[in-house]
């Protein structure tokens, strides 16, 4: 728990929060400014700033109940014909909130919403250039 973290103040009921969910691992509740209504925001009751601070089951748990939470929206009768899963781990990433949070978020066509690509997007490295990329990242598991 931390003092100075909004969503630590919502599981501690001193900040208003309308909950979807709760447990002793998680608890989900409604972000308050939503991409479309439903956007749920889905977070590990222990605090943890960042993946590299969350225990793997709790992160496996918070998956859970966003995989559910989504099953939800489709059928709440809220304008859902998709859904996206959305973690922003780090300040360049685009995390605000520091303690982890999975976005769930209900889509429908036209609604606007959408992930804006680099310049570099759209080449296609070639396979030696992959095959290095993913060496390092076995390197580091
Ligand atoms: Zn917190």
């Amino acid at each position: 728990m931390s003092s100075d973290c909004v969503f630590c103040g919502i599981l501690a009921g001193r900040l208003p929060s309308s909950v979807v969910f709760r447990d002793d691992v998680c608890c989900a509740f409604l972000d308050i400014r939503p991409v479309n209504p439903g956007h749920v925001l889905v977070v590990p009751v222990a605090h943890a700033a960042c993946l590299a601070e969350l225990d793997a089951e709790v992160g496996a748990r918070v998956f859970e109940v966003g995989q559910r939470v989504a099953a939800a929206l489709r059928g709440s009768g809220l304008r859902c014909e998709g859904v996206n899963l959305f973690l922003a781990d780090g300040a360049v990433a685009g995390q605000e909130v520091f303690h982890v949070h999975l976005h769930v978020i209900p889509r429908y066509a036209g609604d606007g919403f959408g992930l804006r690509f680099g310049p570099g997007y759209g080449a296609m490295p070639a396979r030696g250039e992959l095959d290095e990329v993913a060496g390092r990242i076995r390197g580091a598991l």
